[in-house]
């Protein structure tokens, strides 16, 4: 990714595009002072130094700050990399622009380490520059925002040094004045720093769905814009998909996968009265099927950033969750450029949006505290408890950056380093000091884990409950398999004896070993003892073996049929969808999106959160190869189709056929002939053009009746392949 380098003809077209008017003199004056001083001075990356100030200054126009933070963004750097002094900068500029820059100077001047003691002097003088100028740390925003925008020409610690200081310290007080655009790309910029492949690995998923994802968002706002029109005479809808930083959070922190989360996608109302805002979330509601407990009254009770708007997650038509935000175009753009806007916007004046003397005052609540308190650190408790965070860095002695979610323990720290470090675990020290191993982390600390060389000691089963991430609870889980197994097996076999005589099931040695052969079977095991071995040590959960085992015996041991059969608590009855979930009753089902399976198809189920069980293909990419090593074995349970299914299914074809006229008509007629409903009936050329792809959305009963359409479609001169998605 070359940078691309910001010109003074960039930074005038945005002065001459701006709502306000600039003082062009004195920001040309500015620039040239800028240039003649860095003259000769290249960036790292090889452009000259001039562009970063220039770059800087573009970001300060775009949040619609004043002539004279421009001109100090531009002359930024000059006091401390050049000859040019203060005095020549008051001469020229004014008191206001050499204070401003005096500032940001000295900020830059705190040297940065992890230490908490250096940290806290280090967020005590840019909250006394905040309450002296709020400009200085927005000039120093900008600053920051170009250097980590090309961060990639710096060295690998100081990148991951800057993304954490980032994280800590920018990213939070950003966030405090409420300066959303810089908040969110500053988290993203760092995070690519901090965990590159959680980085990449939510790029590529958000990549994948695209087009999708784009089409959803038009269908939403159609929707919307037909009911608002007869009641709303003026409104703007926006839709948008959420940060990577904000997906991260949610996935890696709360440990959710993507479709799990509820805010991928948001969409924005923006109207221009507050009982507007209340009648349009009126119409989404009614529209759209509310998710319960997820309503949030910004408006009335703002947020202490002073955020205002109304929240809500509601369901699409499909059952896509996704969030809408109503807000008045004042509360926009507070919301976007929070203290910034006061310049941008005048906003500020008024009593709901809050003087910026208001919204300063926390800064002077946390001063004021911090006098009476002896220790500097306490400061950064506070800064940090106040703004909140679930994520937690931590360094290993070598000074490598961990993050763990908020609530980490010292073992979740030796998991995250590597197995075997976790394995041969025996204490930490937190900072120097021996800590419990039920210790939780804290951000900033370094943390050193004690082994032991000795073979064959491993981790306890008691450490299973002291974890916090999935990560670390897997692979003690593993090690147990591996290294356990002749005490696994007797545990996994005690464990279903004991519940076999719980159930009141009588059988001989012949029969247990024959059942549980079968049962080895279905759970991908290749022999009885391995499955006892899985159950040992929590890799499958025998509350899911069990079900399957018990209509087994009760259907030798009793001729009734096995529907009408009254089987004990954890038993299935047949489901209104035609499929069945192993040791769940009347759950909620739903067909996943990414496989649409088809009655016959073999299937597995995933205990989704609130939205009850979605059933995949068993060979669907989103299948774990092996369920024992998957990241939460606990929530795939069996299911299979049960009965004669007359539901219908919905599944898409993919149709790929020689260019040809008359196509179309003929697959649609042959569809008409079979009595297919067709959903939707798309077609588009390949990038060669030389041949024709037909997408369509059917109605069919099952996979036999698949198949007799895909075979009657194939008749179709041309057609050369035909594919279900
Ligand atoms: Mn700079």
């Amino acid at each position: 990714m070359a940078e691309e380098l910001k010109t003074y003809e960039d930074l005038t077209g945005l002065l001459l595009s701006a709502e306000r008017t600039y003082d062009l003199d004195m920001i040309d004056q500015a620039y040239h002072l800028a240039v003649a001083s860095h003259k000769g001075q290249v960036r790292r990356s090889g452009a000259p130094y001039v562009s970063h100030p220039i770059a800087a200054a573009c970001i300060l126009v775009e949040l619609g700050m004043d002539s004279e933070s421009v001109a100090a963004g531009l002359l930024h750097d000059v006091v401390e990399d050049t000859d040019v002094t203060l005095e020549q900068i008051q001469k020229q500029f004014g008191a206001s622009v050499a204070h401003l820059i005096d500032g940001v100077t000295k900020l830059g001047k705190i040297p940065y380490t992890t230490r908490e003691q250096q940290q806290a002097e280090n967020i005590r003088k840019m909250l006394m520059a905040m309450a002296d100028d709020v400009r200085v740390i927005i000039i120093k925003m900008a600053d920051r925002l170009h250097n980590m925008r090309t961060i990639e020409f710096m060295k690998p610690q100081k990148q991951r040094d800057k993304a954490l200081e980032n994280m800590e310290v920018f990213a939070p007080i950003a966030d405090r004045l409420g300066i959303r655009t810089v908040k969110e790309e500053l988290e993203d910029l760092s995070l690519r720093y901090l965990d590159p492949m959680g980085y990449e690995e939510i790029e590529r998923k958000l990549a994948l769905r695209q087009g999708e994802r784009a089409d959803f968002i038009v269908t939403i706002k159609r929707q919307l814009s037909e009911r608002l029109a007869p009641l709303i005479s003026d409104f703007h809808l926006e839709g948008r998909v959420k940060s990577i930083n904000g997906i991260y959070r949610k996935m890696f922190m709360q440990d959710k996968g993507m479709d799990e989360i509820f805010d991928i996608f948001a969409i924005r109302v923006i109207v221009n009265t507050v009982s507007e805002c209340y009648s349009a979330l009126g119409v989404v509601h009614d529209l759209f099927r509310p998710i319960p407990n997820r309503l949030k009254d910004y408006i009335s009770i703002p947020k202490p950033n002073l955020y205002q708007s109304l929240h809500t997650t509601v369901l699409s038509k499909e059952g896509i969750p996704f969030e809408v935000q109503i807000r008045t175009w004042e509360m926009h753009h507070m919301a976007e450029y929070g203290i910034a806007a006061h310049w941008k916007y005048k906003l500020g004046i008024t009593k709901r949006a809050g003087s910026l003397d208001q919204r300063l005052s926390w800064v002077r609540k946390v001063l004021d505290n911090e006098k009476d308190s002896d220790d500097a650190t306490d400061l950064v408790y506070t800064i940090k408890s106040d703004l909140s965070q679930d994520t937690v860095f931590v360094f290993t002695p070598n000074g490598d950056v961990i993050s763990l979610p908020v609530g980490s323990t010292v073992i979740d720290f030796a998991y995250a380093i590597h197995s075997a470090v976790g394995n041969r675990m025996i204490g930490a020290k937190v900072d120097k000091r021996i800590v419990p191993l039920d210790y939780r982390v804290q951000n900033g600390q370094i943390v050193e884990i004690m082994t032991t060389k000795e073979i064959g000691k491993g981790p306890s089963r008691d450490w299973l409950k002291i974890v916090k991430t999935s990560e670390a609870r897997n692979k003690i889980r593993q090690w147990f398999k591996k290294e356990r197994r002749e005490e696994n097996v007797q545990e996994g076999r005690a464990e279903v004896e004991r519940e076999f005589r719980r159930s009141g099931m009588t059988v001989n040695d012949e029969e247990l070993m024959e059942m549980m052969a079968a049962a080895a079977k279905r759970h991908n095991c290749s022999t009885v003892e391995d499955l006892y071995c899985a159950i040992g040590y929590g890799g499958i959960q025998l509350a899911k073996v069990l079900p399957k085992i018990k209509e087994e015996y009760f259907k030798h041991k009793n001729p009734v049929p096995p529907h009408s059969l009254k089987i004990t608590d954890a038993s299935a009855k047949k489901s209104v969808t035609g499929v069945l979930v192993d040791g769940m009753d009347n759950c909620l089902i739903k067909f996943s999106k990414c496989c649409n399976p088809l009655p016959g198809d073999e299937i597995i189920g995933f205990i989704t959160r609130g939205y009850g069980v979605s059933i995949h293909k068993k060979e669907c990419g989103n299948v774990p190869d092996d369920l024992a090593l998957a990241p939460q074995p606990e929530r795939w349970v069996a299911a299979h189709w049960v009965g004669d299914v007359t539901e219908d299914f919905q599944t898409t074809l993919h149709i790929v056929a020689d260019t040809r006229t008359g196509l179309l008509m003929e697959i649609t007629q042959q569809l008409y002939n079979l009595h297919i409903l067709v959903h939707s009936l798309n077609s588009r050329r390949s990038k060669d053009g030389q041949s024709v792809i037909v997408t369509a959305t059917i109605t069919i009963h099952g996979k036999d009746h698949l198949q007799t359409v895909i075979n009657r479609l194939s008749n179709i001169p041309d057609i050369v392949s035909i594919r279900r998605s």
